[in-house]
């Protein structure tokens, strides 16, 4: 058994380091609040070749897997900037187009996922499906050669920054009404796409929307993949990498915060020579989430593993407890960080309370955390479906 990560993984992980360091967490809210994205970063991080670390080499790509892309979400989270769209252009849509596209889509899109110049979002959640997507109500209909895609898609991080957004709907000639779901990419400018921005309690650059397609005509060679065959494939390709990389970011998120809080409760004296962190009822709190975000590390560690081994199904367990405890301890660490920081902890200055929003959304979203408890529940522990 071996925890160390590769001399080249380890160059990564400093190399991501300095590069979200030097941006930082002032960086991060200063966008957010000012309704801009984090557009220099996302740059600079797909120029250094970042952004591309999990596309393969032959279109330009660092040739790694998701191991490799769990340290950028970490490190730039860590850093202070935990960015959504990590999870959804590199992690997601890279991966399905590699995995399920067909050759023509991988030599068009991948180049662009490499150097990060291209971002593809992923639209899977509805209004009325919520986390039960066998509902989804998003309809392909075939008109001669193209398609026409109608339905309501919500949440969708990044629409506004993404040039296509892969999006998941149901295939109209099914009759038994069993899903056969079909992934299509979609350009965000495509006459019958609207969308509306979400007001969402989370300081974050990136932003949430609705989406409405009203008979979107697309080309045959939208759908994902060479026939319907493809789409179920294609949809699970990307599950194991979003649950690996959203707990990475958490994970990071989960180490900054706790590094911001050490700094200060270290310094801070309030009672004469001592410092606050001296005192165990500041200082076990932050111990206590330093070991579960350490506990959730290991897990991620494990699960980015044994996907890149190409293991997916033990990947999909170790993915989901991966999601499931980083979600749970960077939402402690944010938390426990905000108390110990007293007053200076609500302020933005101090840069904690800042993530108090989206370490919260990181127990729902991508998968919330019940869900992961049902799979866990029926896939590990052997129950009955609830649901
Ligand atoms: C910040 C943010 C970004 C997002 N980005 C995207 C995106 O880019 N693309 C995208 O497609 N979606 C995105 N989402 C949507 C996200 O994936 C969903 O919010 C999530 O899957 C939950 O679905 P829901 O909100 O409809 O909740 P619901 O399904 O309505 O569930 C509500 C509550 O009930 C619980 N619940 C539901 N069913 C069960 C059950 N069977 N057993 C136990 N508990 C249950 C849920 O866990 C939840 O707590 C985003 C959401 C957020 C908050």
């Amino acid at each position: 058994m071996n925890f160390d990560l590769t001399p080249e993984q380890d160059q990564l992980r400093d190399a991501v380091r300095a590069l979200g360091r030097r941006y930082g967490h002032g960086y991060f809210v200063e966008k957010a609040k000012a309704g801009e994205h984090t557009t220099e970063l996302w740059n600079e991080a797909g120029r250094l070749g970042y952004l591309g670390v999990n596309i393969p080499t032959e279109y330009g790509g660092g040739g790694g897997g998701i191991t490799e892309l769990a340290i950028v979400c970490e490190e730039l989270a860590a850093a202070g900037c935990p960015l959504l769209l990590l999870v959804v252009s590199p992690a997601i849509a890279a991966t399905v187009i590699n995995k399920h596209g067909t050759d023509e889509q991988r030599k068009r899109y991948l180049p662009g996922f490499a150097d990060g110049s291209l971002k593809v979002v992923f639209a899977i959640t509805e209004p009325e499906a919520g986390s039960n997507f066998h509902r989804l109500g998003t309809v392909a209909r075939r008109d001669g050669d193209d398609w026409l895609l109608s339905g309501r898609k919500c949440y969708i991080s990044g629409v506004d920054e993404a040039r296509y957004v892969l999006v998941v709907a149901r295939t109209e000639d099914e009759s038994t009404g069993k899903l056969k779901p079909a992934l299509f990419i979609v350009p965000t400018d495509a006459p019958g796409l609207t969308r509306s921005k979400l007001d969402m309690e989370i300081l974050s650059p990136e932003n949430q929307f609705l989406l409405y397609l009203d008979d979107v005509r697309l080309p045959a060679d939208a759908l994902v993949g060479e026939s319907l065959d493809a789409g179920l494939p294609a949809l699970f390709a990307g599950l194991n990498p979003e649950r690996i990389t959203v707990a990475a970011m958490g994970a990071g998120t989960g180490r900054y915060a706790i590094e911001r809080a050490s700094e200060y409760t270290a310094t801070r004296k309030v009672w004469g020579g001592r410092s606050i962190g001296s005192h165990q009822g500041v200082s076990h709190p932050l111990a206590h989430a330093a070991v579960q975000v350490e506990l959730a590390r290991l897990m991620i560690h494990k699960a980015a593993a044994l996907y890149d081994a190409g293991r997916d199904l033990e990947a999909g367990v170790s993915g989901n407890m991966a999601k499931y405890a980083a979600g749970e301890a960077a939402a402690l660490a944010v938390d426990t960080a905000v108390q110990a920081l007293g007053g200076a902890g609500m302020t933005t200055e101090y840069g904690v309370a800042t993530l108090l929003g989206a370490v919260r959304a990181g127990r729902i979203a991508p998968v919330s955390r019940e869900m992961v408890l049902n799979f866990v529940a029926q896939h590990v522990l052997g129950q009955e479906k609830s649901y």
